[in-house]
């Protein structure tokens, strides 16, 4: 679950951030509201600074997150509008990330498929917050033969849907069983079976951030994206899915999240109309249960058109088109200020 949840909670935080824009003085956020632009900005620079100074700067936290931690501060750095915010989150990822790397100079002996995807992670977004390990990179793209799509999702998006047979870690044991197991092999507990919307989220994060890192994460994104027409139509919320609901949701502004770089552009609704329409038919339901990290997913996810300060790309959905230069093109160290539109090949999406 580690590598599941934690992508979700980065972009929750990176989405939140984002809203920063420029500061304006007591204008209201909308006619009657209660609070203005400038309380807004405020409130987010405090979260970046409690994110920095209570979690990422903690030894204990940033060990074991310290790879999804430097992708927030990238992508808030990225994306935000407000040029401050932007020049706080990129030195502050870019101070941590000399220190992850500083930490992770050397793999370990017993090198997992979670340890090596998180490494992969964080070492892409070392990179793009300017700070390179060559040698790391190196080690990493050794190991990454040892490690198939059997390995990184226990099933092979090459060649199958993202199926609902791969059980739940062992709740008693913490074993991973094989697909189609009931019991846990190792202590007899009952089994629960992943969604197959939380496997398809999964893949999507990871083979996206290899294909971009330059380094295969299990396959090619292009080989995840293709079964997002087997993911519809998307679990509405009923009496007793609500796990399954919440993954569709999640599995629906990730699909949109890797495909726009995590908001870097637009896609016109087009690209996934089934998408957008289930998000914009349960945006009640967040509003309702008054569930902030939700709802910051489907405000950066249907924020696709009409937006002055981003352009709509065209969708292009040539599957086998998909990166193709290495993910280095990608990923050259950038500061806010040189931030520029991601290479034309990425129209190949
Ligand atoms: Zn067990």
């Amino acid at each position: 679950m580690r590598r599941i949840l934690a992508p979700v909670a980065v972009v929750i935080a990176a989405v939140l951030l984002m809203r920063a824009g420029h500061p304006r003085e007591s204008v209201p956020l909308w006619p009657g509201a209660r609070y203005t632009r400038q309380d807004r900005d405020r409130a987010i620079r405090r979260g970046l600074e409690f994110i920095y100074t209570q979690v990422a700067t903690q030894p204990k936290y940033f060990y074991d997150w310290g790879h999804d931690l430097l992708t927030a501060f990238y992508n808030i750095a990225a994306t935000s509008s407000d040029r401050e915010l932007s020049r706080i989150a990129w030195n502050m990822g870019h101070e941590r990330a000399r220190e992850w790397l500083r930490l992770n100079r050397k793999l370990p002996d017993q090198l997992d498929s979670v340890w090596f995807t998180d490494l992969v992670f964080g070492m892409d977004s070392a990179e793009r917050l300017g700070v390179s390990d060559p040698e790391l990179r190196r080690k990493l793209t050794e190991a990454a033969a040892h490690f198939s799509a059997q390995d990184l999702w226990l099933f092979d998006p090459v060649v199958e849907a993202p199926p609902a047979d791969i059980p739940r870690l062992c709740r008693k044991c913490g074993r991973q069983n094989v697909r189609g197991a009931k019991v846990c092999s190792h202590c007899n507990a009952p089994l629960q079976m992943r969604g197959r919307y939380d496997v398809f989220m999964d893949a999507l994060i990871t083979s996206y951030t290899g294909d971009i890192a330059g380094i295969r994460l299990g396959a090619p994104y292009a080989a995840v994206l293709k079964w997002a027409p087997a993911m519809r139509p998307y679990p509405s919320l009923g009496p007793t899915n609500e796990d399954e609901y919440y993954e569709g949701v999640y599995a629906a502004t990730h699909l949109i999240y890797t495909y726009n770089h995590y908001s870097k552009f637009r896609v016109s609704s087009d690209c996934f109309p089934q998408e957008y329409q289930y998000l914009k038919s349960n945006l009640r339901i967040a509003a309702e249960q008054k569930d902030a990290e939700t709802m910051g997913e489907y405000l950066d996810s249907l924020r696709v058109r009409n937006d002055p300060g981003r352009s709509a790309h065209p969708c292009r959905f040539r599957l086998p088109a998909l990166l193709t230069e290495p993910g280095r093109q990608l990923g050259r160290p950038e500061r806010p200020g040189s931030l520029r539109p991601l290479s034309p090949h990425m129209d190949g999406y």
